[in-house]
């Protein structure tokens, strides 16, 4: 089918809940992605921070029709090697205790807040049930996840929306220590923003909420949806603050390109779910834990995560050193990185395409990449100089 067809088929049985971009890959390797009639693209996103092991990697594409072959899903009534083996890595590579599986980001944001709602239940009653997050975050698209998403844009239409969440400032501790009214179980942040636009919380911060919560037994979340799995040069961000969490949550990059997201417990609420209490029919389903082990083991190589922050700081600097004065900041960490510019992120990121480069946008005015975490130097540059040219030619 050429690519015309896909799009006029897309228009007419599709509900149009996207706005697409007119590109239809068919096959691809690593970060190289490739239309039927051969047009080349170098894949700066991912999938959104997905593919973090590249397209078709050939030890996951092994591991998963492995397992497929074997047996592709088993109730949650049942035991599974695969899943149980991901589970220990998750918890022995986090310091964690336990994990509840799941099939998304969102799902994972919404385990994690029912493990806090029941542990704030359990321990003090009825009315402590808030859950604090931060304007600009994002976590998720059920309504609950809408909810705790602490952007205007987003409270439209769907009413009545779950109640319980409460925004506060990023970075502002004295406009959190305000909002800790007695009502409040947990606070739920991203510690580097994604689709809010690359925004990294200040370490202080980070330290700050962490002490508070401690005082006053408020469970701190992070949601590591797109900052987990190697994304920012640390198996999961928040080590970059040294604080720990209660709960994480992670997706995206976890499957490396098959659905599945996961809520990381710690000491103080491994014991809070009880059988009954949560469950999923997909989730942590045996052919998406065989390949989500590959990932991690993949992760775990030695100097692994290394190369993220060598090829992270490589991008960053190529892209200061381009000099263009539509560049406002080049910001990130490891291979998560935001470029503020002055220009229509979406122009920008259209025009790209055009050129042969899948990049993302962020925020009002920040060109994101979430390149996988595998791609190669030569396609690093092979993006760069399109995007250079792209930029030159509107600066
Ligand atoms: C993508 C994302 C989500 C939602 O994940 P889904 O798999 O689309 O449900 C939640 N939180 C963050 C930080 C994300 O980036």
């Amino acid at each position: 089918m050429n690519k015309d067809e896909i799009i006029k088929l897309d228009s007419e049985y599709l509900t149009h809940i996207y706005g697409r971009i007119p590109l239809a890959p068919e096959y691809g390797k690593n970060a190289t992605v490739y239309e039927n009639d051969g047009k080349k693209y170098i894949d700066f996103t991912a999938g959104i921070g997905v593919n973090s092991i590249g397209i078709a990697n050939e030890v996951w594409c092994r591991a998963v029709s492995e397992q497929l072959g074997k047996i592709q899903h088993i109730s949650n009534y049942y035991y599974s090697e695969p899943t149980v083996m991901l589970a220990k890595t998750l918890v022995k590579t986090s310091g964690m205790n336990n994990v509840i599986f799941s099939n998304s980001g969102a799902e994972a944001n919404e385990a994690a807040i029912k493990v806090a709602r029941k542990y704030s239940y359990d321990k003090y009653g009825t009315g402590r049930s808030t859950v604090i997050t931060l304007i600009n975050s994002f976590h998720g698209r059920t309504i609950t996840t809408l909810s705790a998403t602490g952007q205007d844009v987003f409270h439209k239409y769907f009413f009545p929306f779950t109640e319980g969440f409460v925004y506060v400032p990023a970075n502002d501790i004295s406009a959190l220590n305000d909002a800790l009214d007695g009502s409040v179980c947990a606070i739920m942040c991203e510690v580097i923003q994604g689709e809010g636009g690359v925004n990294i919380l200040e370490e202080e911060y980070v330290k700050e909420v962490r002490s508070l919560c401690d005082e006053k037994d408020i469970l701190l979340i992070f949601d590591e949806v797109q900052t987990g799995i190697g994304r920012t040069g640390t198996l999961y961000a928040h080590t970059h603050f040294d604080v720990k969490a209660d709960i994480f949550t992670l997706a995206k990059g976890l499957g490396a390109g098959l659905p599945i997201g996961a809520a990381v417990i710690g000491e103080k609420c491994k014991d809070v779910m009880k059988p009954g209490d949560h469950g999923s029919t997909f989730g942590g389903n045996p052919a998406v834990c065989a390949g989500a082990n590959v990932v991690m083991k993949t992760l775990l190589s030695e100097g692994f995560l290394d190369q993220v922050n060598e090829k992270g700081d490589y991008i960053r600097n190529t892209v200061k050193n381009f000099g263009f004065s539509c560049i406002k900041e080049v910001r990130g960490m490891g291979l998560m990185i935001g470029i503020q510019i002055t220009l229509s992120h979406k122009d920008i990121c259209k025009k790209c395409l055009s050129e042969g480069l899948m990049i993302l946008t962020a925020g009002k005015d920040v060109l994101r990449m979430l390149p996988p975490l595998t791609i190669s130097y030569e396609e690093i540059d092979n993006g760069l100089d399109i995007l250079k040219s792209v930029l030159s030619g509107n600066n």
